[in-house]
């Protein structure tokens, strides 16, 4: 083990409150998508620095160094790392919008929110507790009451398309409740969370060992961390394929508690009697925001069939204008995608499209020859027929857009996908509106808006986007586990 004051972060991880040298020598290389050039490289740890970090936290948290503390000073310390992040936003937006390629704004209103959502989970250190109960003692007169207590070491695993708010979304939660926390950021993105361990270690606010970072490969210090016998919890986000080996994982190893964010594939339904200015625009933005690189991004757009073409060329004009550029440059309004790979994949979508006989409206190509971008891109499928793009997530600015015919056809088409995360819904008739919300299958629904996230509100998926919620008190339970105590008076 090794700290030094003058080292180079970027090639050691963040564990037991120092910075370690990896067990091995890989690294990430990491890279601008704007450009296609590489920034720097970044250590990439394997099972054995995985093992050191989980031994950390379970240190501490079996020490109770954290959870010791009082509960209002506890809730104190987070609100002040929620201060200090907020006062270094210029420089987290800008390593996000480096590395992920997200426009500025975008990137800012990231740690805008990851702040409020620290400071939410603050408010909740000095409120959580049990309940006592009038228990029926047969003829034994019993006191019996319940406490919440912290699962244990967490496992946190995280994906690439909003790091650092994805990163916070799981520390927030763990630390409320009192838990220790391993973060393994994705592979594509590490810069964010190199930097924030930078800070952790200069600020000193925690004990040794309750925030470990280790940047990595998925498949190889993501999967040491779920298969480890001594996490008690994972919390995920990223696709529905690794949520699923991460509960296979669980299952093999100890049957660790497992909460899972996930893909969808949601659908966003336009009626011909809702505010056509407002619909188009933010069926624009529910696909084109973050370069469509957003769970729930509104990839399946339905549009009631006499509005049909009127909505389309609405949609593909906003597509068309939007200029696309470094996220750094104030006018950009959507940036690269994350990597040459994600562009090939979504080229690839575009390609079959194409092939099993879509209209493409507007977009479809690589734009430019620097860097990652894939014009905004708008396909019709006016006979709604079967189409791997209306079907599958592609996780790039691409819709899909199919005519219905009114609220009878909505829960079918709506359902007709093993997601539910995102849905949204254009109406002036709030009858519609609120019939529509209750027939669709998915963890949110939006209406006459599309995307709005808030702290106070439980986020997560129906079907394959998920397990369990994060945000509001929901999103607390998964790292809480409940004790029944009984006496015997
Ligand atoms: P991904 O599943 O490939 O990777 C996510 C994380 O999992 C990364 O840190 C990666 O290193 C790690 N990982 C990969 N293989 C692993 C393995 N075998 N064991 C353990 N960890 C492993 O997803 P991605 O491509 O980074 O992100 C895109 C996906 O994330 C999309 O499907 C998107 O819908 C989803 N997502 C969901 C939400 C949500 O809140 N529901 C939010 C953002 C992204």
């Amino acid at each position: 083990m090794s700290k030094h004051d003058q080292v180079d972060h970027d090639h050691l991880h963040y564990i037991g409150g120092e910075f370690v040298t990896s067990a091995g020598s890989a690294s990430i290389e990491v890279v601008d998508p704007a450009t296609g050039l590489r920034i720097k490289d970044v250590a990439a740890g394997d099972a054995q620095d995985i093992d050191r970090a989980v031994h950390a936290a379970r240190d501490c948290f079996d020490s109770r160094a954290w959870r010791k503390i009082a509960p209002a000073d506890r809730a104190n310390t987070l609100w002040t790392l929620a201060d200090r992040i907020a006062a270094h936003t210029d420089e987290f937006a800008e390593l996000e919008t480096r590395d992920n390629g997200m426009p500025l704004m975008f990137a800012k209103a990231t740690i805008a929110s990851l702040v409020n959502g620290l400071r939410y989970y603050a408010g909740m250190v000095t409120k959580l507790h049990g309940q006592t109960a009038d228990i029926s003692g047969n003829g034994r007169d019993l006191h019996a009451y319940t406490q919440s207590e912290p699962v244990g070491v967490v496992g946190s695993i995280t994906p690439w398309n909003a790091p650092l708010g994805v990163l916070i979304n799981k520390i927030a939660p763990a630390l409320a409740a009192g838990c220790s926390i391993v973060c393994k950021p994705a592979e594509q993105t590490p810069l964010s969370a190199v930097r924030l361990a930078q800070l952790l270690d200069e600020w000193k606010l925690f004990p040794a060992g309750l925030i470990n970072i280790v940047n990595g490969y998925g498949h190889i210090a993501g999967q040491a961390l779920a298969d480890h016998q001594d996490v008690d919890k994972l919390t995920f986000t990223g696709s529905t394929a690794v949520g699923k080996k991460l509960v296979h994982a669980s299952a093999q190893s100890n049957l660790k508690r497992v909460t899972l964010e996930l893909g969808g594939k949601s659908p966003l339904f336009i009626f011909d009697d809702a505010d056509l200015e407002k619909a188009i625009t933010g069926a624009a933005m529910a696909i084109f925001a973050n370069s469509g690189q957003v769970c729930f991004a509104g990839s399946r757009l339905y549009i009631q069939r006499g509005i049909f073409d009127k909505v389309i060329e609405g949609v593909a004009r906003v597509g068309a204008a939007m200029r696309l550029g470094s996220g750094l440059d104030p006018q950009t309004q959507m940036g690269p995608l994350v990597s040459a790979q994600q562009m090939a994949r979504v080229l690839s979508y575009v390609e079959s499209g194409i092939g099993e006989g879509a209209e493409l409206v507007c977009g479809g190509t690589r734009h430019g020859e620097q860097g990652f971008f894939v014009s905004p891109t708008v396909f019709a499928n006016r006979d709604r027929k079967p189409l791997t793009i209306a079907e599958e997530e592609i996780f790039g600015p691409v819709v899909t857009a199919m005519p219905f015919d009114g609220l009878e056809e909505l829960e079918v088409l709506a359902n007709a996908t093993p997601y539910g995360l995102g849905s949204g819904i254009y109406t002036s008739n709030v009858s519609t509106a609120h019939r529509a919300a209750k027939l669709i299958r998915a963890g949110n629904v939006w209406i006459n808006c599309y995307g709005i996230l808030d702290k106070a509100m439980p986020f997560g998926g129906f079907k394959q986007s998920g397990w369990g919620r994060e945000s509001g008190f929901e999103g607390i339970a998964p790292f809480l586990e409940s004790k029944s105590v009984y006496t015997l008076l």
